[in-house]
């Protein structure tokens, strides 16, 4: 059954509403090719050897990561103390060499897990606050992943159209994909317009279609589909609620993040949620009604074929003691017949 995305009665507001949940499942259908990308990336840099956690990478002070004035105590480096490691530092060089702007993420993180997550690698390439305790792919927002596709030049390799013109020229594809996140998380009266609305879903469509890779991926396939369907309001309740959900995840992300999300998107996507959960909720009373009908209707065929069985039986136990009562009627009457005649020869 189709669910109507029309939640709010204002149109601009559902158009806002449905722009959220484009963007969300967007994000869904990137996650298998990233994954993929992750393993080539990882390859390309090489294995570290597993026990150098970043802190111990790194020297003291690093501008921009950590400052260790001259008497104060630095806070990056509390715990672990900068160690000289040939091979990580080696899979350190050629992580900033894949950086287009050479500037990785260094604290969202985690270096002792380089050789055996490649998504540990990602994160480099990821807004440098807010990602250190995702631990895949699957739980990063859309900004998140438009980062690393954007600032990882690895990606160049397998996006052809979507980063040409390259970042951050504005017209770059990519970076008109980040621009509609942004409007939409930055939203002061979540309104979209449908002339609007109708780009974010071509640009979106357009990203997952891309030629080299993901126009054969399945789960940018998928994604397509679901698009089509939010827009043309055919997506069935219960994946609007897995969307809407996801939703509610990307805004955590972003309050996490340290990111800017409008007060009122909070408001909106919660009233959605709650909406939707309604209609789920009362879609399962329905169920629930319907099930336990079907079984009370059952329990009163199974009772009436109970009884209908202890009849039958009753009445044959009935008939068979009938038929043994009369058998000894005339085995009796026999007896008495022969007993008035006990030669048993007929007597002139
Ligand atoms: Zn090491
Ligand atoms: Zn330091």
């Amino acid at each position: 059954m189709a669910a109507s995305t029309n939640i709010f009665s204002e149109k601009e507001t559902n158009n806002w509403f449905k722009a959220c949940l484009a963007l969300n499942c967007t994000k869904e259908g990137l996650t298998n090719f990233i994954e993929t990308e992750l393993q080539r990336v990882l390859a390309a840099v090489g294995g570290s050897c597993g026990n150098c956690s970043i802190e111990n990478l790194m020297s003291c002070p690093t501008p921009g990561l950590c400052n260790s004035k001259a008497k104060k105590k630095c806070m990056f480096h509390k715990a672990k103390v900068f160690q000289q490691c040939k091979i990580c530092d080696q899979v350190k060089q050629k992580i900033i060499s894949f950086h287009r702007f050479y500037k990785p993420s260094w604290r969202n993180t985690k270096a002792e897990r380089w050789a055996t997550e490649p998504w540990e690698i990602g994160k480099c390439y990821l807004p440098p606050g807010g990602y250190k305790g995702v631990s895949v792919v699957q739980e990063s927002d859309l900004n998140g992943i438009l980062s690393l596709m954007l600032n990882c030049t690895h990606f160049e390799t397998c996006l052809s159209a979507s980063l040409t013109p390259k970042p951050p020229d504005p017209q770059c594809p990519l970076e008109k994909v980040r621009q509609i996140g942004r409007d939409v998380r930055h939203t002061a009266d979540c309104k979209v317009n449908d002339a609007d609305l109708q780009y974010y879903f071509q640009t979106l469509a357009t990203l997952l279609a891309d030629p080299k890779c993901l126009v054969h991926d399945p789960l940018a396939i998928t994604a397509r589909t679901k698009l089509s369907q939010l827009q043309n309001d055919r997506l069935s309740l219960f994946e609007l609620g897995e969307l809407l959900k996801d939703a509610s995840q990307t805004l955590k992300q972003a309050k996490a993040a340290g990111e800017h999300f409008s007060k009122v998107a909070e408001i909106t996507l919660q009233e959605a949620l709650q909406s939707i959960e309604a209609s789920l909720q009362a879609g399962k009373q329905q169920i629930e009604a319907v099930i336990s009908d079907s079984k009370k209707q059952l329990d009163i065929h199974t009772q009436d074929s109970v009884r209908k069985i202890s009849e039958e039986t009753r009445v044959g136990i009935e008939r068979i003691q009938q038929v043994e009562i009369n058998q000894a009627i005339d085995d009796y009457g026999r007896d008495v017949d022969g007993g008035a005649n006990p030669c048993g020869i007929d007597c002139p």
